[in-house]
């Protein structure tokens, strides 16, 4: 899919514009506690074209001075897009940050689309002309908070989309993903998971050099790394920075069915790890817990447990994830990770019979009666399983709204007591029917 960035200063109306794109897509993400909900990355979709989008400017927040944040902003989004959104501010007019910026994304010759924000009202057009001098061609009048002209501004940006294809692997082949923060030992694992004896590596009909995938086949089996360019070679620069390392994980996640959320057991966990696995969660993806560099820390008979309930404690909504503690070095364990990946990916793609559903559903509500709202009760008719990568279920009920967080989680308990669904999230999704 094409990546657009959104480039501007702070409060031109970036993230507005964000949501105001991928709109429909962010409302229907249910509020898991302990997710993350700050969007930078997230999918859109234009006249049956989808794309990608991305908010530069909520990727880090820094303390660095403004020149310096818009500057890495530009670059960030020179480095990583097809069509650039520069969007500035129409109520104040050119700033020397946005001549600095321009200047920037001129040089980088990656098209341009101008939008000039908070126009509200068509008097406010005049304020369009002084645009034209950031040599940028015709600028766009939108207005995020009132939603006008972003139609017009997506018309352009279409126009600059590559007409390019995409590698599609086949059904069978399990796209894997490593993900977390630098320096957690995603190169070492990759390579040592790559260096094992039975694994071959295959090249497939179309990768060009600059591939940046890695098939590879296990038994018959047939896996593709996703973003492995730079992971296999020594002195990688791509993820020098935090920032860079977050945008490549959004990237890769969204092209995987298994993500392997690599920890380092010598750091414990931090936030950025929680954040990164929330993504991945979010995304749907099946995931494994990696705890990798387990050979350098000094262990008792309590470690491994202490660890597993530190996980548990931070990781709550990835109660489904196993978790595997590794060490690309001393290759410990390292043969479990492939076999923990087909199970996951077997589980992501399962499909429950009907009428198995229907009477775990019905014993369930037996056990524990549903909830009542002011003196009206949830009433379950009937549920179905709608879609696999990851398991979504709808259930048809009398009132949706009725269907609260605590037992869309008891059910979902349910429903796992009978299929594990081991590293798989699965999805529960009322529709009103009576
Ligand atoms: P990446 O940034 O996540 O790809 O991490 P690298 O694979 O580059 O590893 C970062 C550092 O950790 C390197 O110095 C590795 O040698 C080291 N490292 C990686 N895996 C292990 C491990 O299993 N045990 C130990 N002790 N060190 C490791």
């Amino acid at each position: 899919k094409p990546v657009v960035a959104i480039v501007g200063r702070p409060n031109v109306g970036k993230s507005t514009i964000f949501n105001r794109i991928v709109g429909e897509r962010v409302s229907i993400v249910e509020d898991i506690p302990g997710v993350t909900r700050d969007r930078i990355y997230s999918s859109g979709e234009w006249l049956n074209k989808d794309f990608n989008l991305i908010d530069t400017g909520g990727i880090e927040i820094t303390d660095e001075p403004l020149l310096t944040q818009m500057r890495q902003q530009a670059e960030l989004a020179i480095q990583e897009a097809d069509v650039i959104i520069f969007i500035v501010n129409g109520r104040e007019g050119i700033t020397s940050a946005d001549e600095e910026v321009a200047k920037i994304l001129f040089r980088s010759k990656k098209p341009i689309v101008l939008g000039v924000n908070k126009i509200d009202n068509p008097e406010m057009r005049e304020q369009l002309y002084e645009f034209y001098s950031l040599g940028m061609g015709d600028p766009v009048a939108i207005s995020g908070s009132h939603g006008l002209g972003l139609g017009d501004l997506l018309d352009e940006v279409l126009k600059h989309f590559p007409d390019r294809e995409e590698v599609v692997y086949d059904e069978e082949t399990i796209r894997v993903s490593l993900i977390g923060r630098p320096n957690v030992g995603k190169s070492s694992l990759v390579n040592s998971l790559l260096g094992e004896d039975r694994v071959i590596v295959s090249s497939i009909a179309g990768t060009t050099r600059d591939a940046i995938d890695t098939p590879f086949t296990l038994d018959d089996q047939q896996y593709v790394l996703i973003d492995t360019a730079g992971m296999r070679k020594r002195g990688k620069v791509f993820e020098s920075t935090e920032k860079y390392s977050v945008l490549r994980a959004l990237k890769a996640i969204e092209r995987s069915d298994v993500v392997l959320v690599v920890l380092n057991a010598e750091e414990g966990i931090l936030e950025q790890d929680k954040k990164i696995a929330g993504y991945a969660h979010e995304a749907g993806r099946a995931v494994v817990i990696v705890v990798n560099k387990w050979d350098a820390i000094t262990k008792d008979d309590k470690t491994l447990q202490t660890f597993e309930k530190k996980i548990r404690d931070h990781f709550l909504f990835l109660s489904y994830a196993p978790i595997l503690f590794v060490s690309a070095h001393s290759k410990q364990r390292l043969n479990t990770i492939l076999p923990m990946v087909n199970e996951a990916a077997e589980n992501h793609s399962l499909r429950v019979p009907t009428n198995v559903l229907n009477d775990l559903i019905m014993d369930a509500v037996a056990m524990n009666p549903t909830p009542t709202d002011k003196g009206k009760r949830l009433r379950i008719n009937y549920a179905t399983q709608v879609a696999i990568k990851p398991p979504t279920f709808v259930i048809f009920v009398n009132e949706p709204e009725l269907l609260h967080f605590s037992y869309e989680r008891f059910l979902e308990n349910r429903i796992r007591a009978t299929f594990e669904f081991k590293g798989t999230p699965i999805k529960i999704i009322p529709r009103k029917k009576n």
